[in-house]
């Protein structure tokens, strides 16, 4: 089955709206299986979007287009599509009455303009939007599919889990499909996990096993190919299971986990408490530690030691050592981490400085070279680590790696 997704937008041309509609889309659908061997974006522009749908129902069996589905002039994915289509549209009245109530919970009237998004072209399924207004629609033509979501993205995943995935699996159900889990690891390199799995990997072909680093983090996924979930799932499952065997203490985690979920969760089960002091990654890893729900639990405070004043005044990092070795530097890291963990009386203090480029570096102090440290209490461990990417890659695995560093 081959798919293609079509995301419209003006602002996503103009660069000023990350496409993140395809990213989750793509993401879901690859997972089961369906090949997403296209996407295409087009701005609002009836002409263009025309020439793009043409084209994809050329070259692909699924044609799914995101946004446009609103109540404004600038909306015109399902009109430009039901005239393709030349399919009549008639105010579809459920519809009418959820939309409207949708208003009426908010306190809110519904506008004259919003009745547009309850029109519906005749012989559209509806996938019904219980968290916005427009619906999800899936058309059939010339035995291909083509399915319409609306652009903001919590009412694009919604549509999609809810309604469109599982009308997908329950329609192609027959032809089978692919089905993958992944098992994330820390603490072990690429080649290292690759030579402990080896036998597993040439020993079988469903399901199979791909290995790949990403952003310090090794992924494993393995994939079956099914009839159902409930098979493939099945399949999967003895393989995984071989291989937590041999490689349980570095996997962190399955599918979407973070390792920022798997280190509350392992502070919470010690009761400890943990706090940053960040200088290069300016507030990354507290950050990220926050996007965990329940994180106040164990992030008692954290502070951005950006200047050479701060270091020293909020977590007692010594002029000697910012003169002698620098601010990015072991021993300033390890001061950093211990005067961090002082000032808010934590299980943890961790401190991270470094360069994270363009600008900044010496010959002897490069773009990417980061110092972490994590103090506990009885030691003060450091890690030196040269990464040497781009400003928001250094920022990134700085954040990652002193995570993972508390975990070890
Ligand atoms: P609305 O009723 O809000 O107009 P819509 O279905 O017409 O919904 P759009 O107008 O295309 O959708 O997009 C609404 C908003 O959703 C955009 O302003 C943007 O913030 C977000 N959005 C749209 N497309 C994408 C995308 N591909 N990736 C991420 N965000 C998106
Ligand atoms: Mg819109």
């Amino acid at each position: 089955m081959i798919v293609e997704v079509v995301n419209t937008g003006t602002e996503l041309l103009l660069g000023e709206i990350l496409n993140t509609n395809f990213q989750y889309l793509s993401r879901q659908l690859n997972k089961l299986g369906y090949d997403v061997l296209y996407q295409t974006t087009v701005g609002d522009n009836e002409t263009r979007l025309r020439s793009v749908l043409e084209i994809a129902l050329e070259r692909a069996d699924i044609v799914i287009t995101t946004g446009g589905l609103g109540p404004t002039r600038g909306d015109i994915t399902k009109e430009v599509i039901a005239d393709m289509l030349g399919l009549e549209m008639y105010l579809d009245l459920d519809t009418w009455d959820r939309i409207n109530s949708f208003f009426v919970k908010k306190g809110l009237c519904m506008s004259s303009n919003n009745d547009k998004q309850a029109m519906v072209p005749l012989g559209a399924e509806i996938l019904i939007n219980e968290v916005g207004t427009a619906p999800g629609l899936v058309l059939e033509h010339n035995g291909k599919l083509i399915v319409l979501l609306p652009g903001p993205p919590s009412e694009l995943n919604y549509v999609c889990q809810q309604r469109f995935l599982p009308l997908l699996m329950q329609r192609y159900a027959q032809q089978g499909i692919i089905y993958s889990r992944i098992l994330k690891m820390r603490g072990i390199g690429e080649s290292s996990v690759a030579a402990q799995l080896d036998d597993i990997i040439t020993s079988q072909s469903n399901p199979t096993i791909a290995i790949y680093a990403r952003r310090g983090e090794i992924i494993v996924r393995i994939t079956a190919k099914a009839s159902d979930v409930e098979e493939a799932k099945s399949l999967i499952s003895g393989t995984e299971a071989q291989i937590y065997e041999r490689l349980s203490k570095f996997i962190y985690g399955v599918d979407d986990a973070s390792l920022a979920e798997y280190l509350g969760q392992e502070l919470l089960k010690s009761g400890s408490t943990i706090a940053f002091a960040e200088s290069c990654t300016g507030g990354l890893a507290s950050s990220m530690i926050t996007d965990i729900p329940g994180s106040s639990e164990y992030l008692l405070g954290s502070v951005v030691t950006y200047s050479n004043m701060a270091k020293q005044k909020l977590v007692n990092v010594s002029a000697e050592n910012l003169e002698k070795y620098g601010a990015v530097s072991e021993q300033v890291a390890c001061e950093m981490a211990s005067g961090v963990r002082d000032l808010f009386g934590t299980t943890y203090g961790v401190g991270i400085t470094g360069i994270a480029g363009p600008g900044g570096a010496t010959e002897e102090k490069p773009v990417g070279l980061v110092y972490m440290a994590v103090a506990d209490g009885n030691d003060v461990h450091c890690v030196k680590h040269l990464f040497g990417g781009t400003r928001t890659e250094n920022k990134l695995r700085s954040a990652l790696t002193a995570i993972s560093m508390v975990i070890d």
